[in-house]
């Protein structure tokens, strides 16, 4: 199971998991995903933890 937001690993017996008025469920780690999806509605990849702001970070470095 990965985190919906930061995209690592999530063991098991750990974590939440939100269930949207759409019925889509996401997997967060921590309140700290939680909060920066739901609350601060932030892009994974503007958050500084995230695998996608790693990859992203990734990609525009090897552009250049
Ligand atoms: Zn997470």
């Amino acid at each position: 199971m990965k985190c919906g937001f930061c995209g690592y690993d999530i063991p098991p017996g750990t974590g939440k998991i939100f269930v949207r008025k759409t019925g889509k469920t996401v997997n967060f780690c921590t309140n700290r995903c939680e909060k920066n999806m739901l609350k601060l509605n932030r892009l994974p990849r503007k958050a500084k933890w995230t695998v996608a702001a790693r990859t992203w970070k990734e990609k525009r470095g090897s552009k250049k």
